[in-house]
């Protein structure tokens, strides 16, 4: 499974949120992390650092280089693929599923 597959399969389980993880009544909400995380079938950590840090070692794509964020900056914004995410997801609240396939067809900046 690559890693748009495991959003793709998080998103069917999870709603979209900026948090990593929050545990309603109805819904459990994810962000792109978590939803990636669902979707392979792993707990959900306490920390984004160490849902990256997961994700790293499953979906070696995420250490590929670095992004220039595709969003207006007054200056570039240049992050790993892991933390283009986050960004992506909470910042610009993009989809998750368009986030992943971003994330994993961009090509380095
Ligand atoms: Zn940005």
């Amino acid at each position: 499974m690559d890693f748009v597959e495991a959003v793709r399969r998080g998103c069917e389980l999870t709603s979209p949120t900026t948090s990593l993880f929050v545990k309603g009544d109805q819904h459990t909400s994810t962000c792109i992390l978590g939803a990636a995380l669902v979707g392979v079938g792993l707990p959900i950590p306490s920390t984004t650092a160490k849902a990256i840090e997961m994700l790293r070692e499953i979906f070696p794509i995420l250490s590929d280089g670095e992004l220039i964020c595709p969003e207006w900056h007054s200056r570039p914004r240049i992050l790993s693929r892991g933390d283009m995410a986050v960004h992506l997801n909470d910042q610009h609240r993009w989809d998750r599923l368009r986030t992943a396939q971003y994330i994993s067809e961009a090509s380095n900046g």
